[in-house]
Parts: C-alpha cells; sequence; structure tokens
C-alpha cells in the first residue's frame, strides 16, 4: 500500500469510528429529551455497546500501525494541513487510549453507572455516607487509570488532561490563586453595598411559555436556523449534536426566575462552536472542540459578555416588556440591568453569579486533588466542602444535599473536569478582548441587534479549526497568549465596580 492509501485506510477507519460515536450522541440526546422511562435499561446497553465497538475499533492493531507508517508521510506535510492534523493527533490519541487496559476502562463505566444511580438516592436523601462506598469503588479505580501514566509531575495532572489536554495542576493553581488575591477583596466590598442592586424584577413569575418564545427569539438572532439546529426541554440543559449542521440545544424553565434565557444563550455558544467547525473536518475526530475549557469559553462568551452587557439589554429590553408587560412594564433597563449581575454568594454552583462561580470551582479543585492524592478521608469530605464554604463565600451549608451531594461529576468519576468551568471564563474574556479589538463597532451593533459579525469572527478564528491544534496552540492561536487571568479580572471589576458604584483603578 502506498501512503497516500494507508493515508484513505486510516480516514475511512476513522470516519466509521466517528459514525458510531455521533450515534451515541444522538441516542444519549433521545434518553434525555425524547424516551419513556422505560426505555432506560435497554438504552444504557445500547450505549455500553456502542462505547465498547468504537474504542475496540480505536485502539486496534490496525490504526496503531498505520499512524506508525505514516510518520515519514506526515513529516513531508504542512504542519497545519488537515491532513498533518489528522495524523499527529490521532497518534496522540491512540497512545492515551491504548494504555488503559479494556478490562479497567469498562470497570470504570460500570462503577460509575451504578454510582450515578446511588448518588441520586443519596442526593435526595441527603445521605452523604449512603454515597460513600461507590465514592471510594471510583477514586480506586481512578488511582489504578493514573498508574497508567507516568506523570510528570503531579497525580491530578493525568486527570486534568482527559479534560484539557496538556494543562498541568501547577499551572491552574497559579490562575486560580490570583483569582483568589484579587476577586475575594472585591466579594467583600460588593457584599457592603448588596442595597445597589435590586433584583426583585426577576422573580416576578414569568409562564415558560412566553420565555420559550423570547429565549428563542435571542438565539435566532445569534444565528440559531432550524435547518441546523434545534432547542428542546431537558432536566439538565446541554448542547450536543451529530454533525456540524445538527446542533441539539436543550434548556430548562422555571416560573420563578428567568434562568432558561441564559442557558439558551450558553448553550447556544456550544453549538456555535460545534456548527463553526470547518466543513473538511467532518467525520473525522478533528470535528469537534479542541477542549472544554475552550468549548466553555464560548459558552460563557454568548452568556456572559454577550447577554449580561447592557449594549444587549438596549435591544432586547424593549422585547422583552413586551413579553411579559405585567411583570417587568414598570421597570427601569437599569434596575433590570443591575439585577441580571447581582453579585451573590449562594450555595449552589449552577445558580452562581459571574464572580462567585469560580470559587465554586477552587472549592472543588482543591478537594479533588486531596481525594486524588489521599491526603483526605473521603469520609470527611462534607466537614471539608462546608469549611471551604464558610471560608471563601462566607455561607453556611445546610445539608449534604445542597453541599458535598450538589454535582453529578464525582459519581460518574470525572475527576479533573470542574477547573474547566473556570478556565474558560478567563479565557473567554481572553477571546473577547481580541474580538474588540477586530470588530470596532461591537458593541453599537449589539445596540441594533446584530451579532452576526462576532459570530462569523469567532468561526474564522476558532470554532473552525475544531480539534486540529492542541488546546494550547488553539489558544495561541486565537488569543495571541497563553493563559491569562488578567483581562477576565479586570473585566469583572469594571463591570461590576460600575454595577455597584466601586471605583476601580483605570486598568493598567
Ligand atoms: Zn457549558
Amino acid at each position: 500500500m502506498s501512503d497516500e492509501q494507508k493515508l484513505q485506510d486510516l480516514k475511512t477507519r476513522l470516519a466509521e469510528i466517528v459514525d458510531l460515536r455521533r450515534a451515541e450522541a444522538i441516542l444519549s440526546w433521545d434518553q434525555h429529551v425524547m424516551m419513556p422511562p422505560g426505555g432506560a435499561a435497554a438504552r444504557a446497553e445500547q450505549l455500553a455497546t456502542l462505547d465498547r465497538v468504537s474504542h475496540e475499533m480505536f485502539v486496534s492493531d490496525e490504526i496503531g500501525g498505520l499512524i506508525e507508517d505514516l510518520r515519514s508521510y506526515e513529516e513531508g506535510l504542512d504542519y497545519e494541513s488537515d491532513d498533518a492534523s489528522l495524523i499527529r493527533r490521532t497518534r496522540r490519541d491512540y497512545g492515551k487510549a491504548s494504555r488503559v487496559p479494556p478490562e479497567l476502562s469498562a470497570e470504570m463505566t460500570r462503577a460509575g453507572a451504578i454510582a450515578y444511580e446511588a448518588w441520586v438516592k443519596a442526593r435526595k436523601a441527603s445521605d452523604f455516607k449512603a454515597f460513600l462506598p461507590y465514592l471510594e469503588k471510583n477514586v480506586q479505580l481512578k488511582h489504578r487509570y493514573v498508574e497508567c501514566f507516568d506523570p510528570a509531575d503531579e497525580t491530578y495532572d493525568v486527570l486534568l488532561d482527559d479534560f484539557e489536554e496538556g494543562m498541568k495542576t501547577a499551572e491552574v493553581r497559579e490562575v486560580f490563586d490570583q483569582l483568589k488575591d484579587e476577586l475575594l477583596p472585591f466579594i467583600a466590598e460588593v457584599a457592603e453595598r448588596q442595597d445597589a442592586v435590586d433584583d426583585s424584577s426577576l422573580h416576578a413569575g414569568f409562564p415558560t411559555d412566553g420565555q420559550e418564545q423570547f429565549g428563542r427569539s435571542i438565539i435566532e438572532r445569534f444565528g440559531f436556523t432550524p435547518e441546523a439546529w434545534r432547542l428542546d426541554r431537558t432536566v439538565h440543559p446541554f448542547a450536543t449534536g451529530s454533525c456540524p449542521t445538527d446542533i441539539r440545544l436543550t434548556t430548562r424553565y422555571a416560573e420563578d426566575n428567568l434562568e432558561s434565557i441564559f442557558s439558551s444563550m450558553h448553550e447556544f455558544g456550544h453549538g456555535a462552536y460545534e456548527n463553526g467547525v470547518d466543513q473538511s473536518l467532518d467525520r473525522t475526530p478533528l470535528c469537534r472542540g479542541a477542549s472544554l475549557g475552550l468549548h466553555e469559553s464560548q459558552s460563557r462568551m454568548w452568556e456572559n459578555l454577550v447577554g449580561r452587557s447592557l449594549p444587549f439589554w438596549h435591544y432586547f429590553f424593549p422585547k422583552i416588556q413586551e413579553t411579559f408587560p405585567e411583570q417587568l412594564g414598570g421597570v427601569e433597563l437599569e434596575t433590570f440591568y443591575k439585577a441580571v449581575n447581582k453579585v451573590q454568594p449562594s450555595l449552589i454552583r449552577v445558580d452562581a453569579d459571574e464572580v462567585t462561580y469560580n470559587f465554586h470551582i477552587i472549592l472543588r479543585f482543591e478537594l479533588e486533588q486531596e481525594i486524588v492524592d489521599s491526603t483526605i478521608e473521603l469520609a470527611d469530605l462534607p466537614e471539608a466542602w462546608n469549611a471551604k464554604m464558610d471560608e471563601y463565600l462566607g455561607v453556611d451549608v445546610p445539608d449534604e444535599a445542597t453541599g458535598v451531594l450538589q454535582d453529578v461529576h464525582w459519581s460518574f468519576g470525572g475527576f479533573g473536569y470542574f477547573p474547566t468551568y473556570s478556565l474558560g471564563n478567563i479565557i473567554s474574556v481572553q477571546i473577547w478582548e481580541k474580538a474588540l479589538e477586530a470588530i470596532p463597532g461591537l458593541y453599537d451593533q449589539f445596540e441594533q441587534g446584530e451579532f452576526g459579525e462576532l459570530r462569523e469572527w469567532l468561526r474564522e478564528n476558532l470554532h473552525r479549526y475544531g480539534r486540529k491544534f492542541t488546546p494550547r496552540e488553539t489558544l495561541e492561536r486565537v488569543a495571541g497568549a497563553p493563559l491569562d487571568a488578567g483581562p477576565y479580572i479586570r473585566y469583572l471589576k469594571d463591570k461590576l465596580g460600575q454595577v455597584y458604584g466601586i471605583a476601580t483603578p483605570v486598568s493598567a
């Protein structure tokens, strides 16, 4: 076989694996959006089978042989070309996947599924002890997983790498320390001025049909089209799909708040990333976002930098007043704008504001390191959790359901996932500053309800590359710099300093 034939063979094999993974994504979407509960057991088997088959196909000797044989061919290609990226990135994925024995991988999946059920019950009963044996099992398996690799520096690096390739624990610690130094005093200052923001207008009672229609009208202006997108209702909002022109967003609606609107914008950001990947990468493993952190930078950008900005509400506030005249007809734009930017320490991560959110993440990041380094007894986690909630946010945790048991991640063994949420916040502003430089009238466009130039700029400078480059290379390419918390901290202090009437030093 010639090198060209070998490359073609590799592409065909990878395309079939991608087909299976996409089928999995749609089965999973169906499970969360459409399926009657009676399908649960059969669906778990279907997903497990697809997962096993695609994994076996990927770690096969044939694929291993092809990527070895194509080494010198790859060296002759332009580093930036689709083919060079495909070979290079597949070699890296293969190297990682083939280190983990299939039995261990299957056991982790199985233990995760069992622990998830236990977690749902334990959370309902607010009983951490009931969840503890399952957590212990997950942690044991993670230790075996870590042993498959040789961590250069820290144990946690191995787990972090599964969600944010190439990121080191030490690097995350450094930017999180910066957030602590800069934002904890800021939160304390805001706390003394709680009267500056009145958010009662956000809890006036909003029929969910109106919320759905209004949320839809926003993301349609962002770029949602019926030809390539869907929006459905679910319990825990997410975005998925089967290719760049089949994007599925989900959200949830509650009458006593307007969170669904921000959640729709958030999921649109995830969808726009997948929708923007170049068609030339379709049916390859490069046809998705570069990492969870970069993905979250896009959802946070549309949710917060666009959706909580004053120019955005200049355009949309009259429209939401039309949708909810009784609730919002008598409210001033400025009052509403301040309300959607309210900063207040609270118990639950997913409900947290832009500033305090990061401390929910820092708490989990610190505890996870202790868990994987075995420097904490798992039975002591509730106490350690509560102590950190008090230390960082001054919040009393009334029970385990709203404390240590609130998130799903530890039930499926997702240690190392949490930091990517805050990395996404940080990266979103690094990219935003570049977009502002490139599009001088950006905020004027928002006031006119125009968002297309921003979306196209993001497509051109980030989305189209998919996973062609490492997350680090991708960030450098779009933001022109490595990870840096400076722009994010300045943005929060500037915007929220104004909302709360706190004079901030002129940004350096
Ligand atoms: Zn997200």
